[in-house]
């Protein structure tokens, strides 16, 4: 079958992200991973070929997976284990491999697969706990790039009576100022993802301004930024205020609905998936019509309402200050975005 998600799920996105410059390695230090076909979604896509071949009946892995039946996009996977064929985890998402693989320069899949499935068991974010390895890694507890050593780390946190899982389990904003790291990755204490906002300047705008604190899906102008949807927008640009207020209004839209939100990357650009959509909601409503905008921001604006109460002022929609000061290599960029560009996101509605 044809089809990126379809073959290789949300990890396609390893190799692109890295050919952009803006795959964060290392604690964010360059955007740019030797190691990144590795944990790809193309190598997971040949570990499944080479155990379906090998395994027969018994192999468990997959690509073109539906994580719930009817789903056409079918992104999901089962990561199976190149000795038996077993699964070891399902899905890998994009955001896993890179947090637990490249962010940690670890490139080994079937440690990164170990991990993901340590973290499910847990009940850990993948994205806060890849984060929160790299922070060991930086205060010299691991070594970088182990991904042996990082298991046994990550399995601390079974043990209710040791003192680093117990850190570990509070996030990457606690465990660096437990063990002494000073840049840390974080918006209102929760980590970033999986793209560096110095090379793609409107996914950075998003991670500052969401109520949630650096959250990729808030906002994805990955979409228009890499994957020239919706006419394309240039990620080295300065003025994204309006596109990202654009995409956050439009995904809160969208998650209230109930659909999954990779339908955003049809309906962006298929006009009938949009009034598809549309029909769901007002027929859910029972109104012949309203305004995806209006409905977007009234959500947004509750949540900016609750983090106003409880603290949050424009001072907290900013970005750590090293992604300011240090140029992310290969193409030697910092975050340029002003902070009255971050506060036009919101200043309006
Ligand atoms: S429902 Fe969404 S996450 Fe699940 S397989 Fe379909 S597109 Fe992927």
């Amino acid at each position: 079958d044809k089809g990126a998600l379809k073959n290789y799920g949300t990890n396609v996105l390893q190799n692109i992200i890295n050919e952009a410059g803006a795959l964060p390695t290392k604690n964010f230090r360059t955007g740019y991973f030797e190691g990144a076909k590795n944990i790809s979604g193309e190598a997971v896509h040949a570990l499944v070929d080479e155990t379906n071949k090998k395994f027969g009946d018994k192999a468990e892995g997959k690509y073109g997976h539906p994580c719930h039946p009817g789903c056409i996009i079918q992104c999901s996977n089962v990561v199976p284990d190149k000795e038996t064929g077993k699964a070891i985890v399902s899905p890998l998402e994009y955001e896993t491999a890179w947090a637990l693989g490249t962010n940690c320069t670890i490139d080994n899949l079937e440690h990164v697969a170990k991990l993901n499935r340590i973290c499910n068991d847990l009940g850990l974010d993948t994205i806060e706990a890849g984060n929160t390895l790299a922070m060991a890694m930086d205060s010299g507890k691991i070594p970088w790039g182990d991904g042996e050593v990082a298991i046994k780390f990550l399995k601390k946190c079974y043990d209710p009576s040791d003192e680093d899982g117990k850190v570990f389990m509070q996030g990457t904003k606690f465990a660096a100022d437990t063990w002494g790291v000073d840049r840390v990755p974080v918006v209102k204490n929760q980590a970033l993802p999986a793209y560096d906002p110095r090379a793609i300047r409107g996914i950075g705008v998003t991670y500052a301004t969401t109520a949630m604190g650096a959250d990729h899906t808030a906002g994805y102008t990955i979409a228009p930024e890499i994957l020239g949807s919706a006419g394309g927008d240039d990620p080295r640009g300065l003025k994204k205020a309006d596109l990202s207020r654009a995409f956050q209004a439009t995904t809160a839209y969208i998650d209230q609905s109930g659909y999954c939100v990779f339908i955003a990357f049809a309906i962006l650009d298929i006009a009938e998936g949009m009034e598809g959509l549309e029909e769901t909601v007002a027929g859910f409503l029972g109104k012949d019509s309203y305004d995806i905008t209006e409905v977007g921001t009234k959500i947004i604006k509750i949540e900016r309402e609750f983090n106003k109460k409880a603290g949050f002022t424009n001072e907290d929609d900013r970005l750590p200050q090293f992604f300011k000061d240090e140029k992310l290599p290969p193409h030697n960029v910092t975050f340029d975005v002003t902070d009255e560009e971050l506060d036009a996101v919101y200043q309006n509605i």
